[in-house]
């Protein structure tokens, strides 16, 4: 017999309900009590949900009000000093300072730092530990939870997030070791598991994520006695370890199946080598063979046919916790019917769940899996996918399609000759401030109050206001300002054959924040210029070279739901013909420089590192499609950010622009170190200020910044620039940025 499982479930809320509570609760605007009853019937309305649709184990503490990381800070009392906490039990002041800091007169701190969530765009708030960390239980959440669903009569699993991935995942703030807290903070885990088993809970789930990753020796050693200490507080509750978003290697495998807990969760979606762990095994085993991040219909028959192999009674859950889903199809209004019919979010996927378990379990549900493999076959063969042009194109990547005419050296001489820039040129990295009268003429546009060649008129003066803004500030090479973008993918994917966009796959990125990302269906291809009519415009209202702006086919690739009926490799060489294409009419329309921006290169790293050389290997030649069709005489830049680029320097010199513009000033161009063991070859601009705040720096820091970067990089080939786009930031702080910038790069000229 199998059992359904959920291993977590979207909070924010099928309108976002969450997200708008808890906004206003910060403006003021309602309070905590008002706050507090959103959030119960959300979990009510989730659990309900999970319940009707046929799941037999459901989880709770899966809510959360900013983030389940810091949940467990607070739950572990694990709050760091500056934020003034009196020992008691963490309220939600304290909560949300750590969460976003806090300006007012008894506490003035910044919030804790955030970063990815393993290869999601999930954020996570990053606990600070050190040597001698204290820690004891210190929120009630995972027990009132239980209570609360225990009350409204559903029976739950409450889940925590695992110690070793809660201490791997920290940083410590004084060098020490964080693993070497296990000792330390197992007895509170210990203690959580037993209140939990007081409380009457049957399953307790300890989520240990980082298990897929390239665990050390020393951790992995420690696996076996920390799940042994767990489960000896847990009485008669049973234990669920469950791992997620990739494989657990072999080693990792024998010390988790070695230990005492009872069952243990395997992604088998991403985790190829984990159907090689899921015969008789000694556990329970629950199998996550529904994709818990992506919005596609699962092909039903064929997970059937896959878990014939199983013999014993296990359970069947979403690969992930559904967090990183959409919550329901059925709300959807925007998506075309035949494209819809291909799709499953949250609520879907619990259903297919339910289907799985009828038809295994009692030979049941034949109409609906007749109707999923109906689907399946749909989509399989439907015209709206299949393109053989795009098909075929792809097939022709050669050295020719890959590469420049000249190498770099030869280029940047004819380069250096024809555009005749000074040393240390100036210039921005693309969006100049997104203010409210932009956002407001796209909205009216989009709801027909704005005419299109109103729009347009209001775009134009926009761009030549901006222009003459750069012109006086005695910018270098200019930018048009990017105000047509809604946002830097989106633009591109509403231009693009293969995307499709809904009106609710929303998604939490951190705290209140969602994103929306663009659905790739289909092979892509450009039917029309995408940005040659504004970049045109620009050029044409200046003689100071305007650069284009594009966004690459990584980033496009990375920000959306991905089709998984093709290796992403494949996906992501369309795309770059798409660009490549755009790349040569901008290039025929005049246009000589040009910006292919890949901020989330680095995130697509794979989780293990024996896979990074060939994910960095096709996505940097999806780059060079892109950017190779252009003559030696048009300049090819990129844009990095949010990142640590250390350990892929060598990849990012092999994207081969001429000129890249790097995110560096936040870690005050630590950068530069790896360039003492790496020499970049071509032209960069290490962002020299911080666009992230509205601070604005002064011309001497700026200085310093670019003679320490001129000691590592030959000074002909340094560029100077912000850190990213400026479409977040106020025009009055970003023309004192800029005006400060300029005098920068002229005193060193000087
Ligand atoms: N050209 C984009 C901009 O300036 C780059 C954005 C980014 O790097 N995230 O907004
Ligand atoms: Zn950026």
């Amino acid at each position: 017999m199998i059992t359904t499982a959920t291993i977590g479930y979207p909070r924010i809320g099928p309108k976002r309900e969450l997200k708008k509570a808890l906004e206003s609760f910060w403006k003021g605007d309602v309070s905590e009590a008002e706050l507090q009853k959103t959030a119960a019937e959300l979990r009510k309305s989730v659990w309900q949900v999970q319940k009707d649709n046929g799941i037999d184990l459901i989880t709770s503490n899966d809510f959360s009000f900013y983030d389940q990381v810091l949940d467990m800070i607070c739950l572990l009392g694990a709050v760091p000093e500056r934020y003034k906490w009196n020992g008691d039990d963490v309220n939600l002041n304290t909560y949300f300072a750590m969460a976003r800091g806090s300006q007012t007169k008894d506490l003035d701190v910044g919030a804790l730092e955030m970063t990815k969530w393993f290869d999601t765009n999930y954020h996570y708030l990053v606990p600070e530990l050190k040597k001698d960390q204290n820690f004891k239980i210190s929120s009630q959440k995972p027990f009132d939870e239980f209570n609360e669903a225990k009350n409204a009569g559903f029976e739950t699993k409450p889940v925590i997030l695992g110690p070793i991935t809660f201490l791997l995942l920290a940083k410590s703030i004084d060098g020490s070791s964080t693993i070497d807290l296990l000792d330390k903070i197992l007895p509170v885990y210990k203690e959580i598991v037993k209140k939990l088993n007081e409380l009457g809970a049957k399953w307790i789930q300890i989520d240990e994520p980082i298990f897929v990753k390239d665990l050390n020796d020393g951790v992995v050693s420690k696996i076996k006695n920390t799940l042994n200490e767990i489960k000896s507080s847990a009485g008669e509750s049973k234990i669920l370890l469950t791992t997620y978003f990739e494989s657990i290697d072999k080693k990792v495998k024998d010390e988790v199946f070695a230990s005492n807990v009872d069952a243990v969760h395997l992604d088998l979606v991403r985790g190829e080598k984990n159907k090689d762990y899921i015969k008789n095994s000694n556990k329970t085993l629950s199998l996550g063979v529904v994709n818990g991040r992506n919005i596609w219909k699962s092909d039903l028959s064929k997970i059937i046919d896959e878990l014939k192999e199983v013999s014993d009674d296990f359970i069947i859950s979403s690969s992930c916790p559904l967090l990183h889903s959409p919550y329901d199809l059925d709300l959807e209004t925007k998506v075309p019917g035949e494209i819809k019919k291909w799709l499953a979010f949250a609520k879907q996927k619990l259903q297919e769940l339910n289907i799985l378990k009828e038809n295994i379990n009692h030979g049941k549900a034949k109409d609906q899996l007749s109707e999923n493999k109906a689907d399946i076959e749909d989509r399989k063969k439907s015209k709206l996918i299949h393109d053989e042009a795009v098909k075929t194109r792809v097939k022709t990547i050669n050295d020719s399609v890959l590469n420049r005419v000249s190498k770099y050296e030869e280029r940047a001489n004819i380069q250096r000759e024809i555009f005749n820039l000074p040393l240390y040129p100036t210039t921005t990295i693309g969006s100049f401030p997104q203010t409210k009268d932009v956002r407001q003429a796209r909205a009216k546009n989009r709801r027909g109050e704005l005419s299109n060649e109103e729009y347009e008129k209001f775009l134009e003066e926009k761009t030549i206001e901006t222009i003459r803004q750069q012109e006086e500030l005695g910018i270098d090479v200019i930018v048009h300002g990017e105000f047509e973008r809604n946002d830097m993918v989106e633009y591109f994917g509403e231009n693009l054959k293969g995307f499709t966009f809904t009106s609710s796959g929303f998604v939490q990125s951190y705290g209140s924040r969602c994103v929306k990302p663009p659905i790739i269906f289909g092979d892509v291809s450009r039917p029309n210029p995408m940005t040659v009519r504004w970049s045109k415009f620009a050029q044409e209202q200046t003689s100071s070279i305007v650069k284009g702006m594009l966004t690459g086919p990584i980033t496009i690739l990375q920000w959306s739901f991905v089709r998984d009926d093709q290796p992403r490799q494949t996906t992501a060489e369309q795309i770059a013909f798409a660009i490549r294409d755009e790349v040569e009419d901008l290039e025929k329309n005049g246009i000589r420089m040009i910006q292919i921006d890949e901020p989330a290169l680095r995130e697509g790293l794979p989780l293990k590192r024996d896979d990074w050389n060939q994910y960095l290997k096709w996505s940097v030649n999806a780059f060079r499609i892109s950017a190779a069709v252009v003559k030696d005489e048009t300049q090819i830049h990129t844009h990095m950010c949010y990142a640590e680029f250390e350990d892929i320097i060598e990849s990012i010199a092999a994207l081969d622009a001429d000129v890249i513009s790097i995110e560096t000033s936040r870690s005050r161009m630590e950068l530069l170190k790896t360039f003492e063991q790496f020499k970049y070859p071509n032209e960069i601009g290490p962002g020299v200020y911080d666009i992230h705040s509205p601070r604005v720096p002064n011309k001497s820091e700026m200085v310093e910044l670019i003679k320490k970067a001129s000691k590592q990089i030959d000074p002909k080939r340094l560029w100077v620039n912000p850190d990213c786009g400026l479409k977040t930031r106020g025009w009055p702080e970003t023309l004192d940025a800029l005006k400060e910038m300029v005098a920068a790069a002229k005193e060193l000229r000087g």
